[in-house]
């Protein structure tokens, strides 16, 4: 046989290409015997000339085991004329390596009445090997998504088809499909309070390209038919077009965390010793309170609580004994006043209560005569004896007052008037009136 196949000028580029480039005979045994091989074949495989022509005898014997079929398959449609045919293969270089190769190759004519196939090698063990870490991923994803019970979203903007697909549901298998989503539904499975979130996000994904997220409330979503909390994120994909087309996300139940908010926010508007309002809260909640007074000119009254000689309890007993004090008297104030009420622990063993529910001063003095009565504890143990009390501060609204801090004041001014005083009892200021009481 005369290679015919590359002028002498052609082959020094030929031979400088990356890729293989390869002309085999296949004789009627389907032996594939080597025409014309480039170097940037011998140089991908790793053989030197000699070793590779040897090993090249038949081209089946570079190819490992497990990838015979394909290969036989590939050659058997190249055999059939139709065009260049592409597969994959391994095989084991000079080095010992295990390497990826990619063939195209189509039949190339005949020579002395012998089939000739030609063709380019590429090495494609990179691609393969991101393409495996991308299989792994997408499994470790699911393996995830199984153990998260996460919902995955893909809506179609164009067709306004959204499609669920539940991981990890016993009741819905698969998938469920919702045509006219946003046009028919408009997000009626999620909770009437969180649908303006949703609508929000999901018009704005559809203009631009985004990724958000939202927690919303539905009960759809889960097999029990309970209203629970889920987390949607979102991401829009945009078409070849430019314009978005698809919206995809995921939904995760997020109960759990969503409970464990709320517990932070309740610690956080009310004092965790005695479950009343902290002081930020019983401050704003009274500063309210003022001003409606003021505006409706109705009688209210601020009354300030300070234990007497509490530092002592500490001393005596010992901090968590004080702790109990504080405990106990916070649960008194809760059962002596309304609901309508406002009783916060100011910090230490100072409280604070408003009423706006009295008819005037005498109401005021009355349930402070009783809180006096009730706060007093005598504390007598093997370590020692402490004798606590309360002494109590009152302001009275009236016409000159309409904020928190002059009210505040006046009855700071009482509470002090009343330790001063001798403690264990009780100060009104009533219209720039002050009595004591003990
Ligand atoms: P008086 O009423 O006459 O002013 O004297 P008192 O001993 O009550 O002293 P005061 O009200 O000025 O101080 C209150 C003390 O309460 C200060 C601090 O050591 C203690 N205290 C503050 N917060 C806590 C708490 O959460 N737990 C305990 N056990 N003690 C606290
Ligand atoms: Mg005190």
């Amino acid at each position: 046989m005369e290679t015919t196949l590359l002028p002498d000028q052609l082959a020094p580029i030929v031979d400088n290409i990356i890729s293989g480039i390869f002309v085999f005979v296949i004789d009627d045994s389907r032996a594939l015997i080597p025409f014309y091989i480039n170097e940037g074949m011998y140089r991908m495989l790793g053989y030197k000339y000699s070793e590779l022509d040897r090993m090249l005898k038949d081209v089946r014997r570079v190819i490992i085991p497990d990838d015979m079929a394909r290969f036989e398959q590939a050659l058997d449609d190249v055999l059939k004329d139709d065009g260049a045919v592409e597969v994959e293969f391994r095989t084991v270089t000079g080095d010992g390596n295990v390497r990826w190769l990619q063939v195209r190759a189509n039949l190339y004519g005949k020579m002395d009445g012998y089939k000739l196939i030609a063709g380019v090698v590429f090495d494609a063990t990179d691609r393969k090997e991101i393409e495996l870490e991308l299989a792994l991923q997408a499994e470790r994803n699911s393996i995830l998504l199984e153990s998260a019970k996460e919902h995955l979203l893909d809506y179609n903007v164009r067709t306004d088809v959204l499609n669920i697909k539940f991981e990890n549901s016993d009741v819905f298998h698969g998938e469920m499909v919702i045509k006219d989503f946003v046009s028919g539904h408009d997000f009626e499975a999620v909770h009437e309070e969180d649908r303006g979130f949703m609508r929000e996000m999901f018009s704005a994904a559809m203009k631009s390209k985004l990724t958000d997220s939202v927690e919303f409330r539905s009960e759809y979503l889960d097999d029990d038919k309970k209203c629970h909390w889920y987390r949607l994120t979102l991401t829009s994909v945009r078409g070849v077009d430019g314009y978005i087309t698809r919206i995809v996300g995921r939904v995760v139940n997020i109960d759990d965390k969503k409970k464990k908010e709320q517990e932070l926010e309740m610690r956080a508007d009310k004092d965790s010793l005695t479950g009343l309002y902290n002081k930020g809260t019983a401050t704003t909640l009274i500063s309210q309170a003022i001003k409606k007074c003021a505006e409706n000119r109705s009688a209210a009254a601020m009354i300030m609580v300070d234990l007497d000689h509490f530092k002592s309890v500490n001393d005596t007993f010992g901090h968590s004994a004080g702790d109990m004090v504080i405990e106990e008297t916070g649960r008194t104030l809760n059962d002596t006043f309304k609901g309508h009420d406002i009783v916060g622990r100011m910090g230490g063993d100072e409280f604070m209560i408003f009423m706006d529910d009295i008819k005037g001063p005498d109401d005021a003095l009355l349930i402070a005569k009783k809180l006096n009565l009730i706060l007093c504890r005598n504390m007598q143990e093997e370590a020692g004896h402490v004798f606590v009390t309360a002494s109590i501060g009152i302001a009275m609204m009236d016409e000159t007052i309409s904020d928190f801090k002059t009210l505040y004041n006046l009855a700071d001014k009482a509470l002090y008037i009343t330790k001063e005083s001798g403690r264990n009892g009780r100060t009104i200021i009533c219209g720039g009136e002050i009595t004591t009481y003990r």
